[in-house]
């Protein structure tokens, strides 16, 4: 099939012909303000995005939503990256609709729809790993798939423990919840699954040993070898070493590859089955189909969920050495293991993003993304500490959490929706479709820009009221 050019997510945009945002209200207008208070009224407090980023969606198209009010926007949040094709792909919305006649839910049965899903999704391996792997499609989240993923090597090696590492998040369920590095979330939840020992997670930026780069020599991968390695360090030999090889809710952290090469090694040799947890780097979003890709080295377990359908229908499933399939029938069971929807339109994905070459769109607009940033950094770098992008997962770590809050603040009031992570949420995060064009990039990398600049100009004392 030609080349990616033809097939962009915006090419086709109704909702933002000339694909710049469209903002018709100040943000949020009159509509969104009456569902966002109607929702605050009878929703849980729980509830998070709509505190920041303040509108009723109503419909998406491409890299663009649509609110309430007809404000249309840029979305380089895309469901938290799910979207891979940005909202309602026409030809994914079409797989969708047909198979919704056919067959919507089929527990763990096999059906056509899923063997061909599996077979593609298998087909994202290097082929002699294919025969050897097997799939587990579980509850349709990361969440549920990282505690697949954990059971499973509990089981398989008879051993208790975990590693995790400064920084990693793997969802909000009670065992995932304590392989997560953010302590805060936990600390109002007494019990989470014990057993879990945290090591240095390799974030140069923020050296956990506190030493400048040029005098580093891997030491984070030191610390875990010999404390694996030592009888009286304090841990017996885990059951998993669990490893996102670039946090994303961390702060788009990626990690060097001697770090990761030395964290497969020595679990290799000790026998540690490595988990790595590639729910957000999964399916060509750091521009090669795993994160893995990238480092040259082969987990034992790999979970992924996010992007696998490419369309938002949940999904999730754990991919792992045949050689630790010890599990017992209906040892990892779950109502919502079947849904086909998700299986037809992940087929589908998968397929257009082999045809339609989108991987190399992504390491294109990463290339537009990255020179552009830099530049920004260089411009304002008391501000920019650290510009962090592999394919399109991208972080620009500011000076602290006021800079970044403020910088999507005036985003979003420029028509770009954006997200925050890292430590204390200093870190701007995009996750764009994968098939963004190089115009809606260029126009969101110019907003991005001039919400910097705005930034600049605020007084130090702005208030906080819109940060909250
Ligand atoms: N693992 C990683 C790396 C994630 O980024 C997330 C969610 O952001 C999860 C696991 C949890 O996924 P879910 O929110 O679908 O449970």
């Amino acid at each position: 099939m030609g080349a990616t050019a033809t097939r962009l997510a915006d090419d086709r945009t109704r909702l933002a012909p000339d694909g710049v945002p469209v903002l018709r209200t100040e943000l949020p207008g009159p509509r969104s303000r009456v569902l966002l208070a109607r929702q605050e009224e009878r929703e849980s407090r729980a509830r998070s995005y709509p505190r920041r980023l303040p509108i009723a969606i109503r419909r998406g198209e491409g890299s663009f939503v649509e609110d309430e009010d007809g404000n249309v926007l840029i979305d380089f949040l895309t469901g938290a990256g799910v979207l891979a094709l940005g909202h309602a792909h026409p030809e994914l919305v079409e797989v969708i609709r047909d198979q919704v006649e056919v067959l919507t839910h089929g527990l763990d049965f096999p059906t056509a729809v899923k063997d061909d899903f599996t077979t593609e999704l298998l087909s994202l391996l290097p082929e002699r790993l294919r025969a050897g792997t097997r799939v587990h499609f579980c509850g349709p989240t990361g969440a549920n798939a990282i505690e697949a993923a954990i059971k499973l090597c509990k089981q398989a090696t008879g051993r208790g423990e975990i590693v995790a590492f400064h920084g990693g998040f793997h969802g909000m369920t009670h065992a995932a919840m304590a392989v997560s590095g953010d302590a805060s979330t936990r600390a109002a939840i007494a019990n989470t699954m014990p057993g879990v020992h945290f090591y240095p997670f390799a974030y140069c930026h923020r050296c956990p040993f506190g030493l400048a780069a040029d005098s580093c020599d891997t030491n984070c991968a030191t610390y875990l070898e010999n404390a694996l390695k030592d009888s009286h360090a304090g841990m017996t030999r885990p059951a998993a070493v669990l490893l996102e090889l670039v946090q994303g809710e961390g702060g788009t952290v990626i990690a060097p590859p001697e770090f990761v090469r030395r964290v497969r090694a020595v679990t290799r040799e000790l026998d540690i089955p490595l988990i790595v947890d590639e729910v957000q780097t999964g399916c060509g979003r750091t521009g090669e189909w795993f994160a893995s890709d990238h480092y040259g080295v082969e987990p034992d377990v790999r979970v992924v969920s996010k992007m696998l359908s490419g369309a938002g229908m949940p999904v999730a499933a754990v991919l792992y050495d045949q050689r630790l399939d010890t599990w017992h029938p209906g040892a990892h069971t779950g109502t919502f293991r079947g849904n086909q929807l998700a299986f037809a339109a992940g087929a589908a994905f998968l397929r257009i993003m082999k045809r339609d070459r989108v991987l190399d769109n992504v390491r294109a607009r990463a290339e537009q993304v990255r020179e552009r940033l830099v530049s920004l950094q260089h411009e304002h770098r008391d501000l920019i500490h650290d510009v962090r992008c592999i394919g399109l997962m991208i972080g620009v770590e500011f000076d602290g959490p006021r800079a970044a809050a403020l910088v999507q603040r005036e985003a979003f009031a420029r028509g770009l929706i954006l997200e925050l992570g890292g430590r204390h949420d200093s870190v701007v995060r995009m996750l764009p479709p994968l098939n963004v064009a190089e115009h809606t990039t260029g126009v969101a990398l110019e907003i991005f820009a001039e919400a910097v600049g705005a930034v600049r100009q605020l007084p130090r004392d702005d208030d906080e009221e819109g940060l909250r």
